[in-house]
């Protein structure tokens, strides 16, 4: 990662764990000023104190992205603590894996609400007042889900290619008006949500790849992506030219899916079986 970020105006969603917390611990040590928000507002509050976050310029706020009333809310605390807001990055977010036959309508409607509708109903809050000023960035964080479709985490997957669509469209949009938009597109990253899926064998391709990328790789992809602008950005960017070439020949991409699903199936259960004998209590 290179530069300052001294001078961004920055709220975040999902700052409480995983991604989102080193991203903002990222821009924290940057020198940005950041409206930091999680729906667990009891686990921001304890992170923040954990990470030594400088309370007045790193501000935290309840914020749970199914709320649109909340989001308006947000939008003004944030322009008010920080004297302004240019960059909003998305990336609160849900996984429930599930074979589509056996699928919970709640989960399913949960991945929608958040991982589509929450950064949807952040681009709404945000990007007016950024299109007035003809100065903005919109980040979301989508899923390397976004490029192939994933089985055994479908809805999760249908989610995160709406997210990456609504984002490029969006860019096409906004560019003319001074506003950019970026999607940035992780293969597994090591945070809680990826350690909750080994327990699921329906999650066995999410663990295909050769290793896990850290929430730091990403942190700093997003805050190199805040001075680049890019359009969208694969983590690896190899996997993601993968994943782009299985989403363009799906019918011939089953045999390379079921090559992956047993390299994931044996790296899940390998990483599960560690769990477990750390977990095992010691013979003495
Ligand atoms: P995580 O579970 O570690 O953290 C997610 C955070 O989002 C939590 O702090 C949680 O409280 C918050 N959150 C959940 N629902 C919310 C809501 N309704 N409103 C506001 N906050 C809410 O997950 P993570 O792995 O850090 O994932 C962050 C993002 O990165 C997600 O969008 C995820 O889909 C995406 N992603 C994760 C991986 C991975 O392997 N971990 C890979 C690619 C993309």
């Amino acid at each position: 990662m290179g530069g300052t970020h001294v001078g961004f105006k920055v709220l975040v969603t999902g700052s409480a764990s995983g991604i989102g917390l080193a991203i903002t611990d990222r821009l924290a040590k940057a020198g940005a000023a950041v409206f930091a928000t999680d729906a667990d507002g009891e686990a921001l509050r304890a992170v923040a104190e954990d990470h030594g976050w400088p309370g007045d310029r790193v501000h935290t706020a309840e914020l749970d992205v199914r709320e649109s009333s909340r989001w308006d809310a947000a939008q003004k605390a944030a322009i008010g603590a920080m004297d302004g807001l240019d960059t909003l990055i998305n990336v609160a977010g849900v996984i429930h894996p599930a074979w589509i036959h056996e699928l919970d309508l709640e989960q399913a409607q949960l991945q929608v609400d958040v991982n589509l509708m929450g950064v949807l109903r952040g681009m709404r809050a945000t990007t007016a007042g950024f299109v007035e000023r003809r100065r903005g960035h919109v980040i979301n964080v989508a899923s390397m889900a976004a490029l192939a479709p994933i089985e055994g985490i479908a809805v999760y997957s249908a989610t995160k290619y709406a997210v990456r669509s609504l984002s490029l469209a969006a860019s096409n949009e906004l560019r003319r008006k001074g506003v950019a938009v970026t999607v940035i597109c992780p293969d597994a990253v090591r945070t809680p949500m990826l350690d909750r899926q080994e327990a699921f064998e329906q999650a066995d391709l999410v663990f295909s790849g050769s290793r896990e990328l850290s929430p730091q790789e990403v942190a700093d992809a997003v805050l190199d992506a805040m001075h680049d602008r890019p359009l969208e950005v694969y983590l690896p960017r190899h996997r993601g030219w993968l994943a782009r070439l299985a989403d363009l020949f799906p019918a011939s991409a089953t045999t390379i899916s079921d090559l992956a699903r047993r390299r994931g199936h044996r790296r899940r259960t390998e990483l599960l079986d560690r769990v477990a004998s750390v977990a095992k209590p010691q013979k003495r």
